[in-house]
């Protein structure tokens, strides 16, 4: 991990990120400073340095992408987190949405299906001090062992909201999803305000890579 070096350079275009993150509407001030904690380039390959602080999605391997900022800064407001709230993460991908999280001072689970992402992000985030815990596995079952969680993000785009994952939502907790089948999906806010009450809110479009089922071996990963 000899190349995880946060200079000057880096520190002056992720401050200029956060400004533009908070031009385009982002408002809480505890996500931007998380945004400004967590080195996004070392998230990324080494090839898209110079690109780590720019509004966009890029490949992280096994088909998959680091989230747009912009859109983590969304989800994140969405899911408005306070410290030591137990957060459900689905898709850990590269690590960087997951480190936001823990930056928050929530205590995170993390779940990523493709076996090679998992190993790498667990390195990365190890290296990186945060303390979550991430799994390897199919993030349609949730976590059942920590369930309740009192907020889920969904980090990949599902065709409908997982049964399992409403049930692992505490009461008084919020779940934030993308939900299509399509290029795009909408953004959910589901509260869970008793045992069988639930509300929903569409929070605007988005694409992100599909949530699919089953888990990937490292051994059938095509590179
Ligand atoms: N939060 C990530 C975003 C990665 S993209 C980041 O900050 O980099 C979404 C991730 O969801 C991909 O890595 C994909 O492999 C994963 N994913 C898709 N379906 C999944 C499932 N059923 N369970 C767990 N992870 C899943």
């Amino acid at each position: 991990m000899d190349h995880l070096k946060d200079t000057y350079r880096h520190q002056g275009k992720r401050k200029l990120l956060v400004e533009e993150l908070g031009e385009m509407g982002i408002k809480d001030q505890r996500v931007l400073n998380a945004f400004n904690a967590v080195p996004r380039h070392f998230f990324m390959d080494l090839a898209l340095d110079d690109l780590a602080y720019t509004n966009g999605a890029f490949h992280i391997g096994s088909g998959q992408t680091i989230s747009h900022p912009y859109t983590v800064a969304f989800q994140t407001e969405l899911i408005e987190l306070t410290p030591k709230l137990k957060v459900l993460e689905i898709g850990t991908g590269s690590g960087f949405q997951t480190c936001i999280l823990c930056e928050l001072g929530a205590r995170v689970y993390s779940i990523e299906r493709h076996q090679d992402l998992h190993v790498k992000a667990t390195q990365l985030i190890k290296h990186l001090k945060y303390d979550p815990r991430l799994k390897y596995g199919d993030g349609y079952q949730g976590w059942p062992s920590y369930a309740p969680f009192d907020r889920i993000l969904v980090t990949c785009g599902a065709p409908d909201v997982p049964e399992e994952l409403l049930k692992q939502l505490a009461v008084g907790g919020i779940m934030v999803i993308p939900v299509g089948e399509g290029e795009e999906q909408r953004m959910l806010r589901i509260k869970r305000s008793s045992e069988v009450d639930f509300t929903s809110e569409e929070l605007g479009t988005f694409k992100f890579v599909p949530m699919l089922e089953r888990r990937v071996d490292i051994k059938d990963t095509k590179r």
